[in-house]
């Protein structure tokens, strides 16, 4: 089966229109927006932001894109970032990762307030989720469970394998699954014997960062693959997992591209949506 994440987030839009339009009717005309901060002038993370405006508009939100130059420093992105918390036509803020180097990333994540959070990027927000509390899930994370719930994946009892630790990825998503009663293994660059590990997942979560770097003949048969990661290869597109032979190993498993990537968006705005609705 393959999990398309495609359709899925195209169905979402399509249910947040009519929720947006009910929203801007209540507020007499006032249209709620998602602002996007761009720091630097990275190609991808262009692309990203680019992809989250355009959605924001197919549903009817604004969007207020903020360009900031590659030298800004941690004191000034906190500024915009203030000054976007206050601003109260912005129901949604989206600090595209990552920034440069010199801006401490972290403190500028938690400054976002947690009602506008809707990326799931503050440690609150994480620490709430984690909880089992209402919060903000990380939008690739969340995205991904929405996409297992859609297409009736089991999860309670099942061995899930999340590859990657990052703070917006792999360890939300053990979070999540764990929420799910899922058994959690989160393995990283120093774990020892991986493809062993590997071998005993129901579920495994690629989010490493490195192209097809997982391979298919360390899945155990009937596994269900969900791959997070996306890089360009040969004119075409490659995630983290193998692909050749993943839809013959997996009962399950999403394409890239038009797995992971389309849910991640369609989450970022479904929650922009929610946050709008708390607000107005
Ligand atoms: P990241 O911050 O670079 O984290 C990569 C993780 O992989 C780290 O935890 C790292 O371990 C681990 N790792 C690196 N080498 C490894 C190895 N040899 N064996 C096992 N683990 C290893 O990346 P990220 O931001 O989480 O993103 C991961 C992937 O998801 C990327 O391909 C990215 O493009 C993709 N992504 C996609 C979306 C989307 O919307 N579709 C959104 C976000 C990210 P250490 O912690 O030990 O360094």
């Amino acid at each position: 089966m393959i999990l398309d994440g495609k359709s899925l987030a195209a169905q979402i839009e399509q249910e947040l229109k009519g929720r947006v339009q009910a929203v801007v009717q209540k507020t007499g005309g006032k249209v709620p927006a998602l602002a996007t901060i761009l720091v630097g002038d990275d190609l991808s993370s262009a692309t990203y932001v680019k992809m989250k405006g355009n959605a924001c508009k197919r549903v009817g939100l604004e969007s207020l894109p903020v360009l900031l130059p590659a030298s800004t420093t941690t004191e000034e992105l906190l500024g915009k970032i203030k000054e976007l918390n206050e601003n109260p036509l912005v129901r949604g803020i989206l600090l595209q990762h990552p920034v440069p180097k010199q801006i401490d990333e972290r403190k500028c994540f938690d400054a976002i307030s947690l009602e506008k959070d809707v990326d799931g990027v503050t440690s609150l927000g994480f620490g709430l989720m984690s909880m089992g509390e209402k919060a903000y899930g990380s939008a690739t994370p969340k995205g991904i469970i929405s996409l297992l719930e859609h297409y009736k994946i089991p999860l309670e009892g099942k061995h899930a394998v999340v590859v990657g630790r990052s703070a917006i990825l792999g360890k939300p998503m053990a979070a999540m699954l764990l929420n799910k009663n899922c058994t959690v293994t989160i393995c990283h660059s120093k774990t020892q014997n991986l493809p062993h590990i590997i071998e005993q997942a129901d579920i495994i979560v690629g989010a490493v960062g490195i192209p097809e770097f997982i391979k298919t003949q360390w899945l155990k048969n009937g596994a269900v693959a969900i791959d997070a990661g996306y890089h360009n290869k040969d004119g075409g597109a490659v995630g983290d997992i193998q692909k050749e032979s993943l839809s013959d190993k997996c009962s399950a498993y999403t394409p890239v591209p038009g797995g992971v990537g389309p849910m991640t968006i369609a989450t970022l705005i479904q929650q922009t949506v929610e946050a709008s609705e708390m607000f107005f």
